[in-house]
């Protein structure tokens, strides 16, 4: 079965300033490295719908998507934490972001692909339930998950998160959970500091010290995550796709190579196959070094596609 690609051209014309790295090169990268590689041909692409007020309430209290929509700025930009900023675009791109989540799980769970990548911005796995945070605005995996749950009936959907940042978002909203398994890998001791204090029974997080790399990655997925998810037995899997643990990535001190984010990819593509029809939505979450984005991103899609 083909995959599918949902972006929007919105997702482009967010802005947070000049100099910040969460910036619209990213899904440029992405782009370009689909063309040098020939994937891009083994997609179907799709623009991503406008998420919903009731689609976003799953996740968020309506008070704060209320809050978020009267936030939007006519002009200039405007703060919602010293890393977050929305300019003009920046509420049509967040809604796309999560509706490209609510569009991805569909496409999937219709049988009519296998699996979904989402190229959109701005990222979601810090935003916690009523608090953005860390680039983020809306929690785009989490809305993903609740559509799988709610909407489709499932039953038990996991989330892998290999950003190399704590996805605390993610974790506010599902913490004790017992319908989502999460598991995370992340630099630790680092921003944004969480992940270690006593997480939930659905928490599978495992903290990497500065330069860690995919020996570390390995030891962590097969002796933590691979297990934990054995026993749960997903019906879907969704990954919070950061790629900024890579080696060239200076937002942090991971050194994880092109070929790991292959290796991760693969692991968990079995597990799919084994417990899920094989079903996988990935959402796009950090990873700023554009080189390495594009590449990384380009071996995780095409493990998801079936070319490797
Ligand atoms: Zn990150």
């Amino acid at each position: 079965m083909p995959a599918a690609f949902v972006t929007h051209a919105d997702c482009l014309k967010h802005e947070m300033g000049a100099h910040h790295p969460e910036r619209p090169a990213r899904l440029t990268a992405i782009e370009d490295q689909l063309i040098a590689s020939g994937v891009g041909q083994h997609l179907t692409r799709f623009d991503a719908p406008l998420a919903t007020d009731e689609q976003l309430a799953r996740v968020h209290p309506l008070d704060y998507v209320r809050a978020i929509r009267d936030a939007a700025p006519r002009s200039g930009t405007i703060h919602l934490d010293p890393d977050t900023a929305m300019n003009p675009f920046s509420l049509q791109a967040a809604l796309r972001a999560a509706g490209a989540a609510v569009l991805a799980v569909d496409l999937v769970l219709q049988k009519k692909f296998s699996s979904a990548f989402c190229a959109v911005r701005p990222p979601g796995h810090h935003a916690c339930r009523a608090r953005p945070m860390g680039f983020c605005i809306f929690n785009n995996v989490a809305v993903a998950a609740r559509h799988a749950l709610e909407q489709h009936g499932l039953e038990r959907v996991a989330i892998i998160d290999f950003d190399v940042h704590h996805g605390n978002g993610t974790e506010d909203i599902f913490e004790g959970d017992e319908k989502v398994l999460m598991a995370s890998i992340f630099q630790h001791p680092f921003y944004p500091y969480s992940g270690t204090d006593n997480p939930a029974d659905n928490m599978f997080n495992v903290p990497l010290a500065a330069g860690s790399g995919g020996r570390e990655l390995r030891e962590a997925v097969t002796q933590v995550w691979l297990p934990a998810l054995e026993e749960f037995r997903p019906e879907l899997v969704i990954f919070s796709a950061g790629f900024d643990a890579h080696a060239e990535d200076d937002m942090a001190m991971l050194r994880f190579a092109d070929t790991d984010y292959r290796w991760v990819t693969e692991q968990l593509k079995a597990v799919a196959e084994r417990h899920a029809q094989g079903r996988m939505v990935s959402m796009l979450e950090g990873g700023y070094a554009l080189g390495a984005l594009g590449r990384s991103a380009i071996q995780h899609i095409k493990v998801m596609v079936g070319l490797t």
